[in-house]
């Protein structure tokens, strides 16, 4: 079945062949266009029961008929099939595209078929994966990524087919295998520590050459990443729209994605850098709202103005309004075209720089500045959530949560205050 979908030239149904997915009705057998059967790219599996043949096992319900009900009742099931396309979330659909490309993958190097497994094929898989895979074995904590996206592949199929396939990764056999794996077979980690707040004052201070225009890129882009908790992807993206006035101030375009903000803009009671919406390569905030950053004028315990740092930056460099914000300096006063993406490396160098007999620089990298502010906050005793939104982390939100917001006030309050443990959280304010 997977297979006529796949090599679908033209629709059955209409004749249509000007698309490249085509879904494969389990019921009628046929092949379908997206316009008989719609169906994304991203679809996990291209099977669909297409409207017509769902219609047809409940005909039977109908007792008056009538033209009026029946067009009623096929745009309602249209519109359940769309609903159900969408209630994975991209990055969970993506997830479980991933572990079946990698089954398939392993099956074909094996020159075995794909997809569905059997049990013992499954197992062999989980043993490949942590002990001969090659160029290198893989953590259990993928495996069992990969694995979870197999075992949704099953009963994906198992329910539109209304085959009687048995899922192999729900059997005791694999779930006991795989319990054995996560026990023994732990990579160590690669992921790399946050800076302290001691670090991070010192590379503010002394860590970045300032006298140089690339110098004085990296501390802002370095105070972006950290004091906003910004992804790298994410910070590189960035757009500023400004002008400087006569008065050798700045002036923000309001649309500006990235501005400073003054009183008396009604949200705002005191100045700050706003960071909002659209960074949407921030992969774990949410696709509906990527959430504002805020990033305050004054940081106590790194004795920083990141306001005046960043304003200073634009009258002395001028980053073309409007174009990439941490686009780097080339020559005497231009800039590349290119996105900026040695975040890595231009951290590190801060801290060696700042941090002559370290010893440890492999230990960080450029996630190291994000990763940084959240551990202050929560060493400072901030819940969960309001670091979650502080940072634009995907937090797993019950019905109550949607009733309440993360103030402005508070991130900036938070971020303001980091390394000062004494101030409870839930009796502020
Ligand atoms: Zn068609
Ligand atoms: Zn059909």
């Amino acid at each position: 079945m997977l297979l006529r979908a796949e090599s679908s030239t033209g629709c059955q149904r209409c004749q249509e062949k000007n698309t490249k997915i085509f879904s494969f009705c389990p019921r009628c057998r046929e092949s379908l266009c997206t316009l008989c059967s719609p169906m994304t790219e991203d679809t996990i599996i291209p099977l669909q029961v297409c409207v017509q043949c769902e219609l047809q096992a409940t005909a039977h319900r109908s007792v008056v008929s009538s033209r009026e009900h029946a067009r009623t009742r096929r745009g309602l099931t249209a519109t359940v099939q769309h609903m159900e396309r969408s209630v994975l979330r991209p990055t969970t659909r993506a997830g479980i595209v991933r572990g079946v490309k990698d089954f398939e993958n392993y099956a074909a190097s094996m020159g075995e078929l794909g997809l569905p497994a059997d049990v013992l094929g499954a197992c062999q898989y989980i043993a490949y994966s942590v002990t001969v895979r090659q160029p290198e074995v893989l953590d259990s904590s993928t495996v069992d990524n990969y694995v979870n996206g197999q075992r949704a592949w099953h009963d994906l199929v198992r329910e539109v087919t209304g085959l009687p396939l048995q899922n192999p990764y729900r059997s005791p056999r694999v779930r006991r295998l795989l319990k054995h794996v996560k026990a023994h077979f732990k990579k160590d980690s690669k992921a790399k520590r946050p800076f302290t707040l001691a670090e991070a004052k010192r590379m503010y201070h002394g860590g970045f050459r300032t006298h140089t225009r690339s110098g004085r890129h990296h501390k802002v882009l370095f105070m972006f990443c950290n004091l906003g908790l910004l992804r790298p992807n994410a910070s590189k993206q960035l757009r500023c729209s400004y002008r400087l006035r006569a008065d050798g101030r700045v002036e923000f375009a309001t649309n500006s994605q990235v501005r400073v903000v003054r009183p008396p803009y009604p949200a705002a009671p005191f100045i700050h850098v706003r960071v909002g919406g659209g960074h949407s390569s921030d992969k774990n905030a949410t696709s509906a709202k990527p959430g504002d950053r805020f990033i305050p004028a004054v940081v106590h315990q790194l004795e920083l103005k990141p306001v005046e740092l960043f304003e200073a930056y634009l009258i002395i460099e001028r980053p073309p309004s409007g174009g990439l914000l941490f686009a780097a300096p080339l020559g005497k006063t231009g800039f590349r075209l290119t996105t900026f993406s040695n975040h890595g490396e231009a951290f590190i160098k801060g801290y060696e720089r700042s941090h002559p007999d370290a010893t440890d620089s492999d230990t960080l990298g450029a996630g190291s500045a994000r990763k940084a502010a959240a551990q202050w906050l929560w060493s400072g005793g901030w819940a969960k959530r309001v670091i979650a939104d502080a940072g634009g982390w995907f937090c797993k939100k019950s019905a109550v949560d949607t009733y309440f917001k993360t103030d402005p006030e508070r991130i900036l309050d938070a971020i303001e205050n980091v390394g000062q443990k004494t101030r409870l959280p839930q009796n502020r304010r």
